[in-house]
């Protein structure tokens, strides 16, 4: 009897240490999963906290282009051209990337058209001999008139540029002015060019800036050979010089 009891205790006591041993390798193995979670967990949240912060230097790019590009658009609405509405896009929002990229780029489509259609720069790189506004009149001593528009120094032959693409409305002699090419550009904008000795386009040509339009001439009311340079905004001449460059 004490014998059967005895084993028994020896069975029950066996079963408790077995017990007790797998419940310490479960712990061991819980022990081990939970570090495993706890350093994925860590990773996630690294991962996560470096994409947020690569996301916020992308919004801080995309913020600094969207001013920069307000500030071209101004640029070009300040020398007369009709702006382009531009839709502020809100970058903090929940929206999708691919729909604000293609704003953008529908945008910088509208802008680059308008730059190629603005006058802007010079129809030939040199020094001015004459201002626009009033000055001495070169034929008439004493006298002083108008001049609406800008002198470039050059020699006969010179190669004239258009300084915006366009539509050739004029292209043959226009009494002081000349050989007189005629340019319309959009936004009631047209450059004029005159004095040329020969003229390189006929009316109705497209043209696109840089083209060569003519060359340099003393043609018309000239004291020599120069290229007379004209903006006109609707139909009243401007200043070129604020043309001359993108910043003024
Ligand atoms: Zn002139």
């Amino acid at each position: 009897m004490v014998m059967v009891l005895m084993s028994a205790i020896m069975r029950l006591n066996n079963q408790v240490v077995q017990q007790s041993q797998e419940n310490s390798r479960l712990h061991s193995q819980i022990a081990t999963l939970q570090g495993e979670i706890d350093k994925t967990t860590e990773d996630a949240m690294l991962a996560s906290a470096e994409k947020e912060g690569n996301r916020s230097k992308a919004v801080g790019y995309i913020e600094s282009i969207q001013s920069k590009l307000k500030s071209i658009n101004n640029y070009l609405s300040k020398r007369g051209l009709r702006s382009i509405s531009f839709k502020t896009v809100n970058i903090s929002n929940k929206k999708n990337d691919t729909k604000m990229y293609s704003e953008f780029n529908a945008y910088l489509d509208k802008l680059v058209n308008n730059i190629a259609y603005m006058p802007m720069g010079y129809p030939k790189l040199s020094s001015f001999t004459s201002f626009f506004g009033y000055r001495g009149n070169p034929f008439d001593f004493g006298g002083s008139e108008f001049h609406p528009g800008l002198d470039f120094r050059g020699q006969k032959g010179d190669a004239v540029k258009c300084t915006a693409s366009g539509r050739v409305i004029w292209a043959s002699r226009a009494g002081g002015y000349g050989n007189c090419v005629k340019i319309k550009h959009t936004n009631g904008l047209e450059t004029w060019y005159g004095h040329l000795s020969k003229i390189s386009v006929r009316e109705g040509q497209r043209v696109t800036v840089g083209d060569v339009i003519g060359k340099v001439g003393s043609t018309g009311r000239s004291t020599g050979p120069h290229l007379h340079y004209e903006i006109r905004k609707n139909g009243q001449p401007v200043n070129p010089k604020q043309y001359l460059s993108l910043n003024m």
